[in-house]
C-alpha cells in the first residue's frame, strides 16, 4: 500500500486530494497544527480515514518526525497562507509560511525519506504582471503581492532541491481553482455565497473590489488529479495547470446572479476596501504540456463550476438560516 503525507489537508485542495488518494488505496497521513479549535469541515466525511500527525510547518523537528512516522512514498506540500489580499497586512508571516516553510518541508524529506516524491503547490500568482499571454512553464515571473513573491521562492527552492539533491520534486503551477470548499474570502465563493444570501432574502447588497480583472478559473477536484499525475511520471518536472479560458469578475457575477434569476447590477456595490494595492490584471494558462505529458484532462467548465457552487451555497445558507430560526425561537 502506498502512503502519502499531505500538509494543508483540511483546506480545499488537501481535502479533494485526500479523497482521491484514499480512493486509490493510499494510506493518507495529514499534518495537523495544534490549535484550540479545529476546522474539519472539508474533511468531515473522511476524517476517520486519515492518519493525523501533529506538527507545525515552522518547526523542522516536528516535520522530520512526521516524515519518519509516515514513511511516505509521496509528499504533497499544500499548506500556505494562501489568500493574496491578506499578504499585504501580513507580509512577514506570509513569507515565513508560504516561502521558508517549503524549505522546512524539503529538508524534512531530504533528511528522513529522500526518495519520497515531493509536490509543491506553486501558483499562477507568480506570473503577476504578466510578461506574456498565455502563461506557460517558461514564462518569466513578475509577482505582484507578498504572496506571489513568497510562492516564487517556494517554486525555485523546489527546483533547486531537485537539481542539488536529485530529489523527485515537482512544482505544479496551478491557476485559480475553486469549488464549494473554497474559502469564503476568495472572489468566486464570496460571490456564490452572496448570491445565495441575497436570493434567500438574508442580505441585499454585495460589496466588491475590482470587477475588471481576468482569471482562468477551474475546478479544484480536476486540479488535484494533476498533482497526483505529476508524481507518477518517470521524471520530476514542473507543469502549468489551467483551463485556457479567462473571464472577468463581472462575468462571474453575471453567471452567478442570473442563475438564480437576479441581476448583479441591482446588488453589487464597489467598495475601495476590496481594491488591492497592486493588482494582477489577467491570468490565462497554457496547459498543453500537462495535457500532452500527463494526459491530464479538465472535466468541469466555468459555468458548470459556478452553478455547482451557487447550488451548494443555497443549500448550506438555507440550512444555516433554518437552524438560526430554530435556535432563536426556542
Ligand atoms: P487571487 O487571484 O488568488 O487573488 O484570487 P481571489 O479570488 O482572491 O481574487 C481574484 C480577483 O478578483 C482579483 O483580481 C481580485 O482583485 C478580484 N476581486 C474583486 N473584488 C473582490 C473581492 O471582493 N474579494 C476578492 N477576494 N477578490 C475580489
Amino acid at each position: 500500500m502506498k502512503s502519502a503525507l499531505i500538509t494543508g489537508v483540511t483546506g480545499q485542495d488537501g481535502s479533494y486530494l485526500a479523497e482521491l488518494l484514499l480512493s486509490k488505496g493510499y494510506k493518507v497521513y495529514g499534518l495537523r497544527r495544534r490549535t484550540s479549535t479545529q476546522n474539519f469541515e472539508n474533511v468531515q466525511n473522511i476524517k476517520d480515514k486519515i492518519e493525523w500527525i501533529s506538527g507545525d510547518l515552522t518547526d523542522l523537528a516536528s516535520l522530520i518526525e512526521a516524515v519518519r512516522i509516515s514513511q511516505p512514498d509521496e509528499v504533497y506540500n499544500l499548506a500556505a497562507q494562501s489568500y493574496v489580499a491578506a499578504s499585504w497586512p501580513q507580509p512577514i508571516a506570509t513569507g515565513q509560511i508560504t516561502a521558508i516553510c517549503v524549505t522546512n518541508m524539503l529538508e524534512a524529506v531530504r533528511i528522513a525519506k529522500p526518495d519520497a516524491r515531493f509536490y509543491q503547490a506553486s501558483s499562477s500568482e507568480m506570473f503577476g504582471k504578466v510578461v506574456e499571454t498565455p502563461q506557460k512553464e517558461t514564462t518569466p515571473f513578475y509577482p505582484r503581492s507578498p504572496y506571489g513573491v513568497a510562492k516564487v521562492y517556494g517554486h525555485w527552492i523546489t527546483v533547486n532541491y531537485r537539481e542539488s539533491f536529485d530529489m523527485f520534486a515537482c512544482s505544479g503551477i496551478l491557476f485559480n481553482h475553486e469549488s464549494p470548499r473554497r474559502g469564503l474570502e476568495f472572489v468566486t465563493r464570496k460571490v456564490t455565497d452572496g448570491v445565495a444570501r441575497i436570493k434567500l432574502g438574508l442580505q441585499k447588497e454585495l460589496r466588491m473590489g475590482n470587477l475588471d480583472s481576468l482569471r482562468d478559473w477551474g475546478f479544484a477536484g480536476d486540479y488535484v488529479k494533476a498533482m497526483w499525475l505529476m508524481l507518477q511520471q518517470d521524471e520530476p518536472d514542473d507543469y502549468v495547470i489551467s483551463t485556457g479560458e479567462m473571464h472577468t469578475v463581472k462575468e462571474l457575477l453575471e453567471v452567478a446572479f442570473s442563475y438564480v434569476g437576479l441581476n448583479y447590477e441591482d446588488h453589487v456595490v464597489i467598495d475601495q476596501a476590496f481594491v488591492r494595492p497592486a493588482e494582477v490584471d489577467l491570468l490565462l494558462g497554457d496547459c498543453s504540456k500537462a495535457k500532452e505529458k500527463l494526459g491530464w484532462e479538465l472535466e468541469v467548465g466555468f459555468k458548470q463550476l459556478i452553478h455547482m457552487m451557487v447550488d451548494e451555497d443555497l443549500k448550506r445558507v438555507e440550512a444555516e438560516s433554518r437552524y438560526n430560526q430554530f435556535v432563536y425561537a426556542t
